[in-house]
């Protein structure tokens, strides 16, 4: 199964797309994470990107699609994959259509604007394994480090107030049409994120990704 993750930041796409990971086995496939590895390693795509990704704009459709084609035709990706990042906007949905690997099933998280902003500004991440923290919800045990692997955890340098701001204005104006969009196709599927912990959340998706 293909499936689509759609939330606005800080709307617990990457923590539950990691859930759904672990309980079916796809692989979870982060445009997010994706860029962040390529400033990390700084790659040309990493040092084109940087800038835009702080400010908290869109990077050029054109780049992530490249790394959604390449990802998606890895072996592991065969039986199916979860995108949690693509599309963000209608052009990088047909984009999808054009190379075959439109969703099956798009997962729509609702959280309300005064939620969002307190995650966002709480998120912490893991340098080495990524791993989702949050200060307010998910503390790690010993602050600053990860549970998961003993490396630091930091704050994104896109979850300052500014980016957080345009990636909100963003989110509505590019990514929401994709709710009609894809509700016109009858994959949509609607569950609520309106939740201080995470395993409510969980439930819903994995209920309708089970119904699917
Ligand atoms: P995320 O980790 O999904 O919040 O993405 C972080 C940032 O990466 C976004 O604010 C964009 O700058 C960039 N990005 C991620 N996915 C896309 C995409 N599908 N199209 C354009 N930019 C993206």
């Amino acid at each position: 199964m293909k499936i689509v993750m759609l939330a606005p930041p800080g709307g617990g796409k990457g923590t539950v797309a990691e859930k759904i990971v672990k309980e079916f086995g796809y692989p979870q496939i982060s445009t997010g994470d994706l860029l962040r590895d390529e400033i990390k390693r700084k790659t040309e795509i990493g040092k084109k990107t940087e800038k835009m990704i702080q400010e908290g704009k869109l990077v050029p459709d054109d780049i992530v699609l490249n790394m959604i084609r390449a990802r998606t035709s890895e072996k592991d990706c065969k039986k199916g994959f979860i995108l949690d990042g693509f599309p963000r906007n209608i052009a990088q949905a047909k984009m999808l259509e054009e190379n075959n690997i439109s969703p099956d099933l798009v997962i729509q998280i609702k959280v309300k604007d005064e939620r969002v902003i307190k995650r966002i500004s709480g998120r912490r991440l893991c340098r080495d394994c990524g791993e989702i923290f949050n200060i307010f919800f998910k503390k790690p045990k010993k602050e600053g480090v990860c549970d998961k692997c003993g490396s630091e955890t930091y704050q994104r340098a896109d979850d300052n107030e500014e980016s957080v701001k345009k990636r909100l204005d963003i989110y509505r104006e590019s990514t929401a049409p994709l709710v009609e969009y894809y509700k016109k196709k009858g994959v949509l599927k609607e569950i609520s994120g309106d939740y201080d912990t995470i395993p409510p959340v969980v439930e819903q998706a994995f209920k309708v990704i089970r119904e699917s």
